[in-house]
């Protein structure tokens, strides 16, 4: 069976964090418009499909069971923990799920309490994704986090007590003022929380947020590069000693907890995005809602679509995107479920650059066909992605 999930956005956060891009709303905000926008839209594509679908898509997403159901943001935990929980209803109630569907919320630990941690494991969510990126004070404050690595710690115990048996952390390495030791520190302080999933993200400067106005200003006392290597090599030997695979990038799980939701999407799969600044991808159809919550909301309630970017997917362009997006899974791609799927023969359609990176020792071709990144492209990755784009 085809994967297919549901990415919900929540666009709101306490305060937004110095390093952070994604679309979302600072502070409180009146919900209800918000909730009753994206209800509207759960109602709406399953009733129909969205305004914007092909015939041909109508009627077949509301009969495949979705496989995840993931609330992100922004922080989803803004909300209050009923409405988390009727907006989770109201997904179970208007699309089939699968039995084992994995439903995640991320949290964030300046915003639960045992109460609604409860509430929202009661509701039905079995995957809890806790953004900690740090376990060291100084750190958290440099970044603009709104908790205490104590709050991150309580929020794991607390999580467990409320009985997630599948919780992940994120956690953040290259931070200004960052050291190895305090890296090493801060995962081996995770890893006595026994989470089954890591997320670990190298910080990235992105435009328009403060990080870069103080990074141009030479206001970031990053670590070097050969300081950042150590850190991944650190996390490598760590993680493996607590028995855990490196499965994507940045990813690292227990075997058996690998993220669903996130596979979909690197396996180029299906998903419905609900609410602002979502983005869906169903029948070879990308679409952007538009990121503005007011604007979303009025749309809604005025019956008009809220995508505001539509691209088909040409089925060369969706061939290249699933194997850049593949190669960032350890396993990589195969090579003949992309023949099967899009009629190309990889290793005819990129030719000498595909046996350049292979001579070079960037990517291989192991069993069963599978195409992948060696150790050494996974410490090069975007430039062997680049020659394959
Ligand atoms: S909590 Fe997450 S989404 Fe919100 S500002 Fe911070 S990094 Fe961005």
């Amino acid at each position: 069976m085809d994967n297919l999930g549901i990415y919900l956005h929540v666009p709101f956060c306490l305060r937004k964090c110095a390093y952070c891009s994604f679309y979302s709303e600072a502070g409180y905000y009146d919900y209800s418009s918000y909730l009753a926008a994206v209800t509207r839209q759960i109602r709406q594509f399953s009733r129909r499909g969205d305004p914007g679908d092909r015939p041909s898509n109508q009627g077949e997403y509301y009969t495949r069971p979705l496989t995840s159901i993931f609330f992100g943001g922004g922080t989803p935990t803004m909300l209050p923990p009923a409405a988390l929980s009727s907006l989770l209803a109201e997904c179970r109630q208007h699309f089939p799920c699968a039995e084992d569907a994995e439903i995640s919320i991320e949290v964030n630990p300046a915003t639960v309490d045992f109460y609604g941690l409860n509430m929202l494991r009661q509701a039905g969510f079995n995957r809890l994704s806790i953004g900690v990126q740090s376990l060291h004070d100084r750190e958290l404050r440099r970044i603009g986090r709104p908790h205490s690595a104590t709050d991150a710690i309580q929020t794991a115990h607390l999580a467990r007590q409320a009985g997630f048996t599948n919780i992940n952390i994120d956690l953040m390495y290259g931070l200004p003022g960052q050291t190895l030791q305090t890296w090493q520190d801060s995962l081996a302080q995770t890893l006595a929380l026994t989470p089954q999933h890591l997320s670990l993200y190298e910080l990235t400067i992105e435009h328009d947020t403060p990080f870069a106005r103080q990074h141009a200003q030479g206001g970031l006392p990053l670590p070097d590069e050969d300081t950042v290597l150590r850190m991944l090599e650190e996390t490598q030997r760590m993680l493996r000693g607590a028995g855990f695979c490196r499965y994507e990038i940045s990813n690292y799980a227990l075997p058996g907890f690998e993220c669903h939701h996130n596979i979909n999407y690197w396996q180029n799969g299906e998903y419905i995005g609900l609410g602002p600044g979502a983005v869906s991808c169903l029948g070879g159809i990308r679409r952007n809602a538009v990121a503005d919550v007011g604007a979303f909301c009025q749309l809604m309630e005025n019956g008009q679509t809220v995508w505001q970017d539509e691209e088909r997917l040409e089925p060369e362009a969706a061939f290249r995107e699933t194997v850049i997006m593949g190669l960032r899974m350890t396993a990589g791609v195969s090579l003949p479920e992309l023949r099967r799927r899009f009629g190309i023969d990889a290793e005819i359609y990129y030719g000498t650059t595909l046996v350049q990176l292979i001579q070079h020792g960037m990517l291989e071709i192991i069993v069963d066909r599978q195409l992948r990144l060696t150790e050494q492209g996974l410490l090069l990755a975007n430039t062997a992605m680049a020659e394959l784009v």
